[in-house]
This record gives C-alpha cells, structure tokens and sequence, in this order.
C-alpha cells in the first residue's frame, strides 16, 4: 500500500471524537492560563464544534490577576469552551496551596460535571507546577470511570521533555482557532516575545506522524474500549 493510501486506511478506521464525546461533557484541566489551549486547543475546538460541552479549568493564576483571567476567557470563548478558575480570589502560586485542597477541589469539578473524558498534564514536565496538578487529577480517577488523557508538555520556550503521544487528534480543521486561542494570552505571547508559532510546527510534525496535515498527540492514562 502506498503512502496515501495507507494514512486514508488510517483515518477509515480510526474512533471519532463526534461520536465518543458528542452530547457529553469535557474536562481539561491546566494548571495555568494558556496550557491547555498549546496543548490540545485544536482537540477543544474540535470537540465544541462536534457538540460537547467542553469546560477548561484553570488551577490558579500566579501573577497580574485581571489580565490573565480576561485572557484566559477571551482563549475560551474562542476555543467555544467554558472557563472556570479554580483559585478565583486572587493570584496564587500552586505551590501555596496544600495538597489535600487541590485533590478537593477537583473532585468537586468531577463530581459536579460528570465528564466522560479528563485531559491534563502529564507526569512528563519540567514544570512542578504540572506534576503536582497531574499528580491530583490520577486520583479524581477513583470517583468515576471516565477516559483520562494527558497532554504534550506545554512551555514557552523549548525544553527537551520526555513525551511519547499514543493518541493522536487531527486538528487540521482547527488549528487557526488553537492558534487565535494562544494568541489571546497577549501578555505571554505578545509582550514578552514568546514563540507561539513553534505550537504549529508541533502540530505539523506530530500530524505527519498519523498521515494528516496538524495534529495533537496525548498519551492514554485509561480508556474504555465498548
Ligand atoms: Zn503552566
């Protein structure tokens, strides 16, 4: 089989999200404005469009409150996603919070949405701050049987992290509104001089990984297959 053949054969066969997730609720959790929208912001236009209801929460916003909980809005409303701010009474580091207090706190979110999928970090990321939000979502697992994924490492400047995606989305339909959606984050991407572009090429070599134009890689934490 040639090369086209063999990723159209690909495609043919693989699960789509509109029928997986549509009519049911999304979970992604970031432990930052803007993580989840360069990791799997294609993904969450994607499954909006496809009529889930898709809800990004942020765990807290370290600095300059107002600006990034605007930006962070302005990225879901274009995403077509729901924000909710988990420390919504200021700014606070994730070091500062116990715990105990996060693993509530999101077990409160699972219990109240009901996903049928959770997104967020993975256990591979140079930012603590990750880890310990990744660490808190693996026992919300325990409240319900849901699909729990992890995504690509997200950063601003390139870090070699050790990341292997066993999932792939195609995101070639959505990858402008992903890039929008960063581009919201006007204090992070335009005034410090971050390279957001470098989330295309990701998206471009991951996407010829699975035969498509961009895709978005996430590792699978359990899945059900019926
Ligand atoms: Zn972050």
């Amino acid at each position: 089989m040639n090369a086209p053949l063999a990723a159209k054969a690909f495609q043919a066969r693989s699960i789509s999200l509109a029928s997986r997730y549509g009519g049911r609720t999304v979970l992604a959790i970031g432990a930052h404005p803007d993580d989840v929208e360069l990791a799997i912001g294609g993904m969450l236009a994607r499954l909006s469009r496809e009529s889930a209801r898709v809800v990004i929460a942020v765990v807290s916003i370290p600095t300059d409150f107002a600006t990034r909980h605007a930006e962070a809005q302005r990225a879901a409303e274009i995403l077509g996603c729901e924000l909710r701010l988990l420390v919504d009474d200021g700014c606070k580091r994730i070091d500062d919070i116990k715990n105990y207090q996060l693993v509530g706190m999101l077990d409160a979110l699972v219990r109240e949405l009901q996903p049928a999928a959770v997104l967020t970090h993975s256990a591979h990321e140079f930012h603590r701050d990750h880890v310990t939000v990744h660490q808190a979502c693996i026992s919300t697992q325990r409240l319900k049987p849901f699909d729990f994924f992890h995504f690509n490492p997200t950063m601003c400047r390139p870090v070699p992290v050790e990341f292997h995606p066993r999932a792939y989305v195609d995101v070639t339909d959505t990858i402008e509104i992903k890039m929008a959606a960063i581009e919201a984050h006007l204090s992070q991407f335009g005034s410090r001089g971050l390279e957001a572009e470098m989330y295309r090429d990701l998206a471009r070599l991951t996407g010829r990984m699975v035969g498509v134009k961009y895709a978005e890689g996430i590792d699978v934490g359990r899945m059900l297959l019926a």
